[in-house]
């Protein structure tokens, strides 16, 4: 198989499809990227040039390509899968949801899903027309961007020009379309991690909801998350009908990390990844299978068990300096906390703001287990080496 894009969740997809004695390829835009260290060919290249895409496709000519990111030149993977590659889960999922627009107009116009308000602009003119529209508060985003870069909130008029501003200057291309959408008020957001394959009984395609996980955001980007998240019967009926449908939409196989707004029993669609999500990191401790191995046993048509063991959180460690070359410190602390874990993920340079890390705790109920998790996080320091 082929991974475009080796972050920290390519690296645990290729342990997933090793242990199932799959050869892996790992590409990203980096040299020694979290996956590339573990799998048995690595790549560096322009992800997002359709030329380079394509020949390396064609030079590994992978059973499957996973894409592990947004930033992917989708129109070759349009080209390579009627050139009858494999596309997890589809190409049209991975062009659909590296855009807001294309998600939230397949959610909200086409499937008829609850979404907050929205309308887009691509000029100031159009952004001040669209924020009049939509209301105060609102959340302001590039269409072209993920872990809340460029995003904010208007509360009032003097935040307009500042939330414009920093959404061209947080977009993944340089194109300046924005979405504002209207501020949902929710009680909690949940991640619903849906896993499309075939049932092997009857061969047929199935789908299957892993326990809700709810989670913590911190300027649109997870700062600690954990499983089961207690919702009533109604709300969860609602929260699994919506990813049902929006997973159906996308098709293919594979997991999908479908984001919800929960207001009462009510919810609101906010986004999906057509792959593992961030948030279900927490998985890795809370689950009998992560994931990570729930992707790769989808992809391959393997059996699919979404069983929770015990309650669990994740926590992130950030960088929290700008350095390359780095050690940790705090390691033997966070890990003489009961029942907790830390997975470094080995990015080579870090940032403030770069996700380095995750901790990982179990406990008999979720209120401990995000204690411990957000504990031993914060025991972890990025160094200098
Ligand atoms: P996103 O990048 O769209 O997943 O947004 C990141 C986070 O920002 C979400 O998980 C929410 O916590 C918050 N957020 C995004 N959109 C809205 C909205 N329309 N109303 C309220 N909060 C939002």
């Amino acid at each position: 198989m082929l991974l475009l894009g080796s972050g920290e969740l390519g690296k645990e997809v290729a342990i997933a499809f090793q242990r199932l004695g799959v050869e892996v390829h790992a590409a990203d835009r980096y040299s020694d990227a979290p996956a590339h260290q573990i799998a048995h060919f690595a790549y560096t290249l322009d992800m997002m040039d359709p030329e380079e895409v394509t020949a390396l496709v064609e030079k590994v000519r992978p059973h499957f390509i996973v894409p592990e990111i947004e930033a992917i030149a989708t129109e070759a993977l349009r080209d390579l899968e009627e050139a009858s590659f494999t596309v997890i889960p589809t190409a049209e999922a991975t062009q659909l949801t590296m855009n807001r627009e294309g998600i939230r107009r397949l959610a909200a116009e086409e499937l008829g899903l609850p979404t907050s308000n929205y309308a887009f602009a691509d000029t100031f003119e159009e952004f001040e027309q669209a924020v009049e529209t939509i209301g105060m508060p609102c959340v302001v985003k590039p269409v072209m961007s993920s872990s809340g870069k460029g995003q904010s909130v208007i509360k009032n008029t003097d935040d307009v020009a500042s939330a414009w501003e920093y959404a061209i200057a947080g977009g993944r291309v340089s194109a300046s379309r924005v979405i504002v959408e209207g501020f949902v008020e929710f009680d909690y957001e949940i991640t619903l991690l849906t896993v499309r394959s075939i049932d092997p009984v009857s061969g047929e395609a199935a789908t299957w909801f892993c326990e809700p996980i709810g989670h913590r955001q911190d300027s649109g980007d997870y700062v600690e998350s954990w499983q089961p998240m207690p919702m009533s019967e109604e709300a969860l009926d609602n929260a699994r009908s919506v990813a049902a449908r929006i997973t159906r939409a996308l098709g293919g196989r594979g997991v999908f990390g479908v984001e919800l707004f929960i207001s009462g029993d009510e919810v609101y669609f906010s986004e999906v990844s057509p792959r593992p999500h961030d948030t279900g990191m927490v998985t890795m401790c809370s689950q009998r299978f992560s994931e990570f191995e729930l992707h790769a046993r989808a992809i391959l048509g393997l059996p699919i068990d979404v069983t929770v063991t015990s309650p669990g959180a994740s926590a992130v460690i950030y960088g929290g300096m700008e350095a390359k070359h780095i050690g940790y410190e705090g390691v033997a602390e966070a890990l003489s906390i009961p029942e907790s874990e830390v997975r470094l993920f080995g990015k080579p340079e870090a940032h403030v703001r770069r996700r380095m890390g995750v901790a990982l705790a179990t406990a008999e109920d979720i209120d401990t287990a995000r204690t411990r998790a957000t504990r031993a996080a914060a025991a972890v320091t990025p160094v200098k080496t």
